[in-house]
């Protein structure tokens, strides 16, 4: 089939490998767990040592602090495999291609050798809080804020929507660290959470999809963090927004990549179904209705693979812009949607049910058009270049 057979631009031997590696990892450790994780709102804590030990997190961190070396292209080969297991459970794309990297690019020496090397072996897990309860695209406009003491940060607000909220160990806090105006005052600050004081982890939300995934609200009250926590040190202070906006770019094109391999995913297993199910003495496969939207839907996914593997080449050469990532988040998680949900109308009932992977991807879908930056923000984006 059209899907079949198809080589990213950029693919080596060795991404490759990881790539069998990754779904072996995937069908082993992740796929016959999903219901379960659904109902505990978690993975298993150990799925992360487990993938460390297996190469499979922060493989772009350098050697020398403990990652696999590679770049973002390898990234993408385990976010493509995350998404074509169906999955939206495992909080692979927040710790290893989105908190990894601010650590890798911004980071101190000493932050890098104090933090990635337990990222990397999953002895840590790693969130991000930017977002709060009266604030998410309008970033410049958060509350949180640290004040000086001493060598220390006092830091006070609330996050929300915090994913890998109940097993991050360290989270990089979006705040302000002083009264200047809008992005001028905002800085990133890394917390090491476990039995900190003034720390709160709050309620574990109740959502639409993704219930594997662990999202949760964070709260901060007299939190003391040690000023050298600042990412990037002294010289970071005043810099988050804009370490915020360089990084971006690259989340927005993880979310894309893990939305064009679920679309995949819908494709393949809505095929298999469709030559089993039988109605009428025929299978649902023999109505010329379920031919044509499935090659439609094979098609148009195999148009988001070209797309994503283009962004993926352009990112690796350094070439990537933000309004090209924006523009592969907003098509790719909007094709993810549309091509699940035609695809789940041929599964009739059981499509609605959600014991079938087809149903909890339809759900686990609609965020993607919502979280990293809306959809909405995303052409706003592409058009201000206009
Ligand atoms: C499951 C889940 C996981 C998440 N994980 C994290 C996480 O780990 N860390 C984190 O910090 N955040 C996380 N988020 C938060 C997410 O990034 C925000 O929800 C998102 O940025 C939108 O912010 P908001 O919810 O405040 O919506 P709002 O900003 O209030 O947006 C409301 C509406 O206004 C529209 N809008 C906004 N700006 C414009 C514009 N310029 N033009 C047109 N329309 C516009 C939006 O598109 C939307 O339709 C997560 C969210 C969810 C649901």
């Amino acid at each position: 089939m059209i899907l079949d057979n198809y080589h990213p631009i950029w693919e080596t031997e060795e991404h490759a490998d990881l790539r069998e590696m990754a779904r072996e990892f995937m069908a082993a450790e992740i796929t016959p767990h999903a219901e379960r994780f659904a109902e505990s709102h978690q993975v298993d804590r150990d799925l992360w040592n487990k993938a460390g030990d297996n190469g499979l997190l922060c493989i772009s961190v350098p050697e020398e602090y403990g990652g696999g070396g590679g770049d973002f292209s390898h990234e993408a080969v385990v976010l493509y495999e995350q998404g074509l297991a169906g999955d939206d459970s495992w909080g692979y794309a927040i710790h290893s291609t989105i908190v990894a990297p601010y650590i890798v690019e911004y980071g101190t020496e000493e932050q890098k050798q104090r933090w990635l090397p337990k990222l990397a072996s999953g002895e840590l897990v790693g969130a991000i809080a930017m977002t709060e309860p009266t604030t998410g695209s309008d970033l410049k406009a958060i509350r949180t804020h640290a004040t000086r003491d001493g060598d220390d940060l006092i830091i006070n607000g609330s996050k929300t929507f915090i994913t890998n909220g109940t097993q991050a160990g360290l989270v990089i806090i979006v705040t302000r660290t002083s009264d200047e105006p809008g992005a001028r005052g905002i800085s990133l600050v890394v917390a090491e959470v476990d039995g900190l004081e003034g720390f709160e982890r709050g309620r574990v939300l109740a959502k639409l999809g993704g219930h594997g995934q662990d999202t949760r609200e964070l709260s901060f009250t007299n939190m003391r963090v040690p000023a050298a926590n600042i990412l990037g040190g002294e010289a970071g202070e005043g810099k988050g927004f804009i370490q915020l906006m360089q990084q971006l770019p690259q989340e927005r094109l993880a979310v894309a990549i893990s939305g064009v391999g679920q679309a995949e995913a819908a494709v393949r297993q809505t095929i298999a179904y469709t030559k089993e199910r039988k109605l009428f003495g025929h299978t649902v496969m023999d109505f010329q209705n379920t031919k044509f939207v499935l090659a439609e839907c094979a098609t148009e996914t195999l148009a988001g693979k070209t797309f994503i593997d283009y962004c993926i080449n352009e990112h690796d050469a350094g070439r990537l812009t933000g309004e090209q990532a924006s523009a592969a988040k907003y098509w790719g998680t909007d094709l993810q949607n549309r091509v699940i949900d035609r695809c789940l109308q041929l599964w009739g009932g059981y499509g609605f049910m959600m014991e079938y992977p087809i149903a909890r991807m339809y759900a686990g879908a609609r965020v993607q058009q919502i979280y990293a930056g809306t959809n909405e923000v995303m052409k706003d984006l592409i058009a201000r270049e206009f």
